[in-house]
């Protein structure tokens, strides 16, 4: 059925061809060709707020469907657009898809908010605040429509540049999240400085925080750490809704993961949040 063929589209791609070298860069020059082309579109995979299980906010992730090849990995093809100059191009038209999804998902729900994923190296696009600003105004979204998901913190350089720039779009009124937090780079000295006011838990962490003792105490203690420092928290890859449960007894702000909902199409995504909102109503 049509819930059926959607959820294939969406799915996961094939983890083997990440080893294919050859083939990347070859992908690499059609990316901007299939941007024009309509080939790379999004899914948007909800965020629950654990208090009230209201879905609020939607993470824009890109999704490339290549006409011979099929579905392509963000996996794919993001570190190879990354390391070869081809990220903006791609930032720019996932964020302009993401707006137009902001506009739709804000009628149903007033203050919905979408998240798109920034790569620290878009810090050093001179273009980044005035897209940003003209995104917002073409679509006539105010700025807390919008978060920014800064990936990929081992290139972070936490230079003064950085961090300025990342100010200037708090200023604005824009959310920053710090993504996959607890891997890589995320120093202490990392969330000490970055002007986030969102934080987002690894989902290594909260796979195992069931089995494994110690990533439940961290889990546990970066709530804390989060919560003191005045940052909100999100889980990240829930799947089961034992876990959910935990989540929601230690005060995590928000969750997201296929226990509530996998990346999905925009209508799906105004189906879901119509149903939930004729439920509260009833
Ligand atoms: P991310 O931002 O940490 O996004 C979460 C990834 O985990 C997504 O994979 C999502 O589909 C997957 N996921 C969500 N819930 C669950 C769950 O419960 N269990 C499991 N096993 N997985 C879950 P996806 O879509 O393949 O994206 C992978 C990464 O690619 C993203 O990680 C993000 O870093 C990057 N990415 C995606 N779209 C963009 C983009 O437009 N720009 C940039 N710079 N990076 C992007
Ligand atoms: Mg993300
Ligand atoms: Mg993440
Ligand atoms: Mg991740």
């Amino acid at each position: 059925d049509e819930a059926e063929a959607e959820a294939i589209k969406w799915k996961y791609h094939d983890p083997a061809r990440l080893e294919e070298t050859p083939w990347k860069l070859s992908l690499l020059s059609q990316l901007d060709q299939a941007i024009k082309d309509g080939e790379v579109e999004i899914a948007l995979q909800p965020k629950m707020a654990t208090k009230d299980k209201r879905v609020i906010g939607a993470e824009a992730l890109a999704r490339w469907t290549h006409p011979e090849k099929g579905p392509i990995s963000p996996v794919e093809f993001i570190a190879a657009a990354e390391a070869n100059d081809r990220i903006a191009p791609l930032t720019y038209h996932v964020m302009e898809l993401a707006g137009r999804a902001a506009a739709q998902l804000r009628q149903v729900e007033p203050d919905f908010n979408v998240a798109v994923n920034l790569s620290a190296r878009m810090l050093n696009d001179h273009r980044l605040v005035g897209e940003v600003l003209s995104m917002l105004d073409r679509h006539d979204l105010p700025p807390t429509a919008l978060t920014l998901e800064l990936t990929e913190t081992a290139a972070l350089s936490g230079s003064g540049a950085d961090l300025e720039l990342l100010s200037q779009l708090k200023r604005i009124g824009i959310k920053i999240s710090i993504d996959d937090y607890g891997t890589g780079l995320s120093t202490l000295e990392y969330l000490k400085k970055v002007p986030a006011e969102e934080l987002k838990i690894d989902q290594g962490f909260i796979r195992s925080m069931n089995e494994n003792r110690s990533d439940l105490i961290m889990v546990q203690s970066t709530i804390a750490l989060a919560h003191s420092l005045d940052r909100k928290v999100v889980a990240e890859g829930v799947e089961d809704s034992q876990v959910l449960e935990q989540l929601t007894m230690m005060e995590c702000d928000l969750v997201q993961g296929f226990v509530v909902g996998r990346p999905m199409g925009l209508k799906e995504l105004v189906r879901r949040l119509s149903r939930d909102k004729k439920r509260r109503a009833a």
